[in-house]
């Protein structure tokens, strides 16, 4: 059992399981939601011309084809609402309960021998729990595996749920669904507003609705004829609730499918190491996919040796010229800033040293205000130098540049070609992702810049070149998990480049074009990689070989903070699990906070529960407990 629920009253965990509107509890359930369709009146104006009403038009012009939710309006104008209950007003438009969805499969492509085998092999029993891992590389066509398996469950009158990391990946999914399956999904995630949540919520919750689509949020959603659960991109960090109330979807689900008796299927091109281990043990069934579905041919790599080479915002000369190439002939290309996830280490941009600490083999993570460099494993700090202690440069940067001034550079560099930046600064305001991501689809030569967001799933056909700009941070991070997300990563953005007829290139810059990790996921592919890792992993006893857990505190004060750590570490009871620290998290000031942690560690996961359960009494009771706010985060996903 994963759900962190130690230090949170069983209420809170109903409640956030709740879409918010329902937790003001009045016993009502909402009304099913409804299907707008035109009148007879309706269908004249139609016959009118559009006049200046454009945006009543164009939703009439939607609904002339059928019953359709008034979900599905939601891309006609931008207040969609408004513009339905004009045309409600006028008599065009009338609307009346759901009736349960009607499947119209539409037939998908002749599956490849290994998807078919997928689909059997997974739809010989759905009628129990099973854990499947569907380890496919991007482009292997995991999403004709899901809809094929989900045609089989609705079928039989069943419902599915299938979760994905992004808002931003649903559009292009959705479409996919209803087009393949002729039905509308109940989407639910945090984007969404109450009522819309709340709609989609009791569509699920009444059956009315077969298929859910969301996000981590979705996870919760009661669903009486539950047959399935798909976790797409199983591997995604963003499964993991990092505020407040902590959770990893994937056990979740995993937990979710078992006491609902029916299958999981977990997917990715870059299982997570804890899936993997899963299925090298024969707990999870491995279905994998090697091959392209479309007749697409898998990038080849260049790596390009930073320390040989003068930059411009962080580009070489030969990745610029390739960039340029690509452009004129009417490709596109993408450039990939790795920024969020990682630790910040000091690098020098001349000779590639970075900080490393003297008694662990370990780097030492920068701490930009404080300007010290302190190692996370014993705790040990000094100051950063001011130039590089080897070779004397003025040249240490912490690794990875911001989106905006590459969006800059490339526009100033690019003239006349349009640079689409992706990040969460930019795609945070509604419509943007939706209206940038049209822009790349209708396919001219265009730049996408971007982060982790731009790695996720999606389906580019024109790009044809994706230029990693450094991925220097994770080679050298604190982070035990920083190597894993690294080839994840690496590799989902290889993913993205010569998806169609086009061969695509990736190139990739590094200080350290030898590191053993790089070497080895290049030459020998992300299996052969998690391997290794999971090897690494077993001789320091880390997940998923050993259990963690987190004990983290913040105050105001770090003084404050330490003196509770250090109380509690004398507290915890001796045992096969044992408690490390205290340490500062790797962003120890967060809003005016210190934070902290100590680490606990065990060889079995039931020990490491038990010690944590005695200890909590006492915990409890330290009044240096009281000027701090502390939490137990399982399984933590970052320091
Ligand atoms: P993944 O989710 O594994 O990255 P997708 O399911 O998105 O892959 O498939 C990638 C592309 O290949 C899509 O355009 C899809 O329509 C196409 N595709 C998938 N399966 C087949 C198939 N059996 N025959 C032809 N095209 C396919
Ligand atoms: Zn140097
Ligand atoms: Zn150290």
């Amino acid at each position: 059992m994963v759900l962190e629920v130690l230090q949170h009253a069983p209420g809170e965990v109903v409640r956030s399981a709740l879409p918010p509107v329902l937790r003001k509890v009045d016993g009502k359930l909402p009304a099913p939601p409804l299907n707008y369709f035109l009148t007879r009146a309706g269908r004249e104006r139609l016959e009118q011309p559009a006049g200046r009403q454009k945006t009543q038009f164009l939703m009439l012009e939607a609904l002339a084809g059928g019953a359709r939710a008034g979900e599905t309006l939601s891309g006609i104008g931008s207040q969609w609402r408004k513009t339905l209950s004009r045309l409600r007003e006028q008599g065009w438009v009338k609307e009346k309960p759901a009736l349960p969805d009607q499947a119209t499969f539409a037939p998908g492509p002749q599956l490849t021998d290994e998807q078919q085998n997928a689909v059997d092999n997974i739809s010989r029993d759905l009628r129990h729990f099973h854990c499947h891992l569907l380890d496919g590389i991007t482009g292997s066509g995991k999403t004709e595996v899901y809809m094929k398996l989900m045609e089989v469950v609705l079928a039989r009158d069943k419902q599915v749920l299938v979760l994905v990391p992004e808002i931003g990946l649903t559009p292009q999914l959705l479409r996919r669904f209803r087009q393949r399956l002729g039905l509308e999904p109940a989407v639910i995630h945090s984007g969404l507003s109450q009522g819309q949540r709340l709609e989609a919520w009791a569509a699920a919750r009444t059956g009315l609705s077969q298929l859910v689509v969301g996000t981590r949020s979705a996870l919760f959603t009661p669903m009486p004829k539950a047959g399935l659960i798909i976790l797409d991109e199983e591997h995604d960090a963003s499964f993991k609730q990092q505020d407040g109330f902590r959770y990893s979807a994937r056990d979740v689900a995993v937990k979710r499918a078992a006491d609902l008796n029916i299958p999981v299927v977990l997917g990715s091109a870059t299982p997570s190491l804890e899936s993997l281990s899963n299925a090298f043990a024969g707990k999870y069934a491995w279905h994998r996919l090697r091959e392209r579905a479309t007749r697409a041919s898998l990038p080849g790599w260049r790596v390009l040796d930073l320390c040989q080479q003068n930059t411009i915002n962080g580009l070489t000369a030969p990745a610029l010229k390739s960039m340029g190439e690509a452009i004129d002939r009417g490709e596109q290309v993408m450039v990939f800033l790795n920024r969020r996830g990682y630790s910040p280490v000091l690098m020098c941009q001349q000779c590639g040293w970075h900080g490393s600490c003297d008694r662990c083999d370990a780097n030492l993570t920068w701490h930009r205000s404080a300007r010290l460099l302190c190692c996370h494993h014993c705790g040990s700090q000094r100051k950063a130098p001011e130039l590089c202690p080897d070779c004397r440069a003025d040249a240490l940067m912490g690794a990875g540049e911001g989106t905006q001034q590459l969006e800059e550079a490339l526009e100033q560099r690019f003239t006349g070609i349009p640079v689409l930046r992706f990040d969460r600064d930019r795609t945070r305001r509604k419509g943007v992702m939706d209206k940038q991501l049209g822009e790349v689809l209708k396919g001219d030569a265009c730049l996408l810049v971007g982060t982790q967001m731009l790695a996720k799933g999606h389906h580019f056909p024109n790009v044809t070149l994706v230029v990693i700009v450094n991925i220097d941070q994770a080679l050298y991070s604190a982070d035990f998990r920083a190597l894993e997300r690294m080839g994840q990563m690496l590799q989902q953005v290889a993913g993205r480049a010569g998806r169609m007829e086009k061969p695509g290139t990736v190139i990739l810059q590094t200080l350290h074009p030898e590191h053993p990790a790089l070497e080895l996921l290049l030459t020998r592919g992300y299996e052969a990689y998690a391997r290794w890792l999971l090897e690494e992993r077993q001789l320091a006893g880390l997940p998923p070989a050993g259990y963690q857990a987190l004990l983290r505190a913040e105050a105001h004060e770090r003084s404050a903070v330490e003196k509770f750590l250090q109380d509690a570490i004398e507290l915890f009871p001796a045992g096969e699990a044992s408690a490390h620290g205290p340490m500062p998290a790797i962003m120890e000031r967060k809003g005016g906070r210190s934070r902290m942690y100590l680490m606990l560690t065990s060889p079995g996961r039931s020990s490491l529960h038990l010690q944590i359960d005695q200890w909590l009494a006492g915990l409890r009771d330290l009044p240096s407990g009281r000027k701090t706010r502390w939490a137990i985060d399982i399984d933590p996903q970052e320091l």
